[in-house]
């Protein structure tokens, strides 16, 4: 069997074991009758040149790219997505046949196409969105709503520096606001986005002023652990259509996994259980 019909690719991070990888890209593989395998390695920073330019050599077709690598592989491969080069991260990299490698950020697509699915009636027209946080997940969600049309994200971030830096990379369509203003704006704001790790499993909750939200806004948590945010069940409480993060993990890989393979998994109700086994 050559290289190319067995379908290898993997997670190279570290740490890596608690990705949920693994588990989702085998199961695509299984569900579509492809050979291969898709594994988690723990390499460490001194072997991430060595081994992003020798993966290749031994078949793989691609690979995901997680904590702490995401930024420093933006330097080892030769072509950069305009997508993960605003981002500043990229957690795919594809092998080309041409022997070319090239890395994209496929958060951002992610983000937008689990929004489509889970709110197929919000549109970019409804009006202004905000986005909490000022990380590389926040960088992913602006920009798929900048491209899909919305005309003002509104960003709050604990550290205003970073929001700063982060305004300035996206242009006058992103504007910086205090966590003070939220009251004043919330009710205009028709798409509310959690991209702070703010409750997670072991961290607090996020707190806003949850009554001053639009009844007409969809609102987002992009953490999926646990896949019903504290954040979530209170704007559900106030009439606001809401989405899980784990739908937007599921659709960041299905667009990596299209990218290695050419095919488009199904994200059903069978791989949503198999990324909730923990
Ligand atoms: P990151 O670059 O480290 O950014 C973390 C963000 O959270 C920053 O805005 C940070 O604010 C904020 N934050 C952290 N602790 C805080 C606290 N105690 N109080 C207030 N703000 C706090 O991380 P990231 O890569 O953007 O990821 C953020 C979250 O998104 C993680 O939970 C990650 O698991 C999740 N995520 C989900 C998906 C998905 O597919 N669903 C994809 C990517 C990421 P400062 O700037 O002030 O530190």
């Amino acid at each position: 069997m050559s290289h190319r019909n067995f379908n290898l690719a993997g997670v190279i991070g570290n740490p890596v074991g608690h990705s949920r990888s693994p588990k989702i890209h085998n199961h695509w593989l299984h569900q579509h009758g492809l050979s291969g395998s898709y594994i988690a390695m723990e390499i460490s920073a001194e072997d991430f040149p060595q081994v992003i330019k020798t993966l290749p050599k031994m078949g793989f077709r691609g690979v995901n790219v997680t904590i702490p690598f995401k930024e420093l592989v933006l330097q080892h491969v030769d072509i950069v997505s305009d997508t993960a080069a605003i981002i500043g991260a990229a957690n795919t990299v594809i092998y080309r046949k041409n022997g070319t490698s090239y890395a994209d950020n496929t958060d951002s697509a992610g983000f937008i196409n689990n929004i489509r699915d889970m709110a197929p009636d919000w549109h970019p027209d409804r009006g202004p969105a905000l986005v909490i946080g000022a990380g590389g997940a926040a960088r992913a969600v602006i920009q798929s709503l900048l491209w899909e049309g919305v005309a003002t994200v509104f960003v709050t971030n604990r550290t205003r520096q970073r929001a700063e830096m982060l305004a300035t990379d996206f242009g006058n369509r992103v504007k910086l606001i205090n966590f003070s203003e939220l009251t004043g704006i919330l009710p205009t704001m028709m798409m509310v986005v959690n991209t702070t790790s703010m409750g997670m499993h072991g961290m607090p909750d996020l707190m806003i002023p949850f009554d001053r939200l639009n009844p007409r806004a969809v609102v987002s948590d992009i953490v999926y652990t646990p896949r019903e945010t504290h954040f979530l069940r209170k704007a559900h409480k106030q009439g606001c259509e809401v989405v899980d993060g784990l739908g937007m993990l599921l659709h960041q890989a299905a667009r990596s996994f299209d990218y290695w393979f050419d095919v488009k998994p199904e994200i059903d109700d069978a791989v949503y259980t198999i990324a909730m086994d923990t």
